[in-house]
């Protein structure tokens, strides 16, 4: 699934791509792909701006939102001319009104892209953003939660932006076991958490992402931080500091990667 890194790719490339382009018509090929949430307005107008909070593309219209969720494997993909879906996964097109187009493919169908009043109606529950959290925030965050770590970074509620594979490699890398309590932390735990996290998202947007099966970034590009992963599938292998193998175990619902020696 695109975390924060991958999202925060395809963000970048889209600001060139189709900033200050007029939208002429969506079409749905999966009526599901896309949430009409506002009253008998079709989705039109000029895209002013293109913004990210944790994992949700934000694009500013005229007087609307789009807000897009890739969810597990959505990709958008730009094309500077008007073609047809590419295959049969794409859920849904949108039509620029010089030519070019930005296909929406979703193999899983769990990608959505929503035409909001303001991005609130889908985002109420989403904190702030893991790239613009501050280290005083956080630290109070973490002493009020009984949540065990891997929980409460998974937590959009908390930081927005972190999944499966940057909550497991920031863990390893500031050498806390992920069933951790969260309020049980130091000051120091507490601030070398805080700083492995934006080190670890900032490494993987510098690797242009991860791509693990369907990741892309909007030219069909796989990113390569995947080549880079400290403990995330990486179980039985070696740890890269002790040498001990990495295990996997189910936390928090998900498939949790650690090295029982450097994270007691
Ligand atoms: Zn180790």
């Amino acid at each position: 699934m695109p975390e924060l890194p991958e999202v925060e790719i395809v963000v970048r490339e889209l600001r060139g791509q189709i900033t200050g382009k007029t939208i002429q018509t969506v079409q749905a090929i999966w009526p599901g792909s896309v949430e009409q949430r506002v009253d008998r307005s079709p989705v039109t107008g000029q895209i002013q701006r293109i913004d990210r909070r944790g994992k949700y593309i934000i694009m500013r219209l005229d007087e609307t939102v789009l807000v897009v969720h890739l969810r597990m494997t959505g990709q958008l993909l730009f094309f500077d001319d008007t073609r047809p879906a590419v295959d049969g996964h794409v859920r849904a097109i949108i039509y620029f009104s010089d030519g070019s187009c930005l296909q929406f493919k979703d193999v899983r169908k769990f990608g959505r892209m929503y035409h909001l009043v303001s991005e609130q109606e889908v985002m109420k529950n989403v904190g702030t953003d893991a790239l613009e959290m501050d280290s005083g925030h956080f630290r109070d965050m973490l002493k009020n939660s009984k949540m065990g770590l891997k929980a409460f970074l998974l937590n959009q509620k908390h930081l927005a932006g972190l999944g499966n594979i940057y909550c497991d490699e920031a863990l390893f890398l500031s050498g806390l076991y992920p069933g951790r309590k969260a309020n049980s932390l130091s000051a120091t735990e507490s601030g070398r958490l805080f700083r492995t996290i934006r080190d670890v998202l900032q490494a993987a947007i510098d690797n242009m992402g991860s791509t693990i099966s369907d990741y892309r970034d909007t030219k069909g590009n796989k990113g390569n931080n995947q080549n880079y992963f400290k403990v995330y599938s990486r179980e039985n292998m070696p740890c890269k500091h002790c040498g001990t193998r990495i295990k996997k175990i189910k936390m928090a619902g998900r498939g949790t990667h650690f090295c029982p020696q450097c994270q007691k």
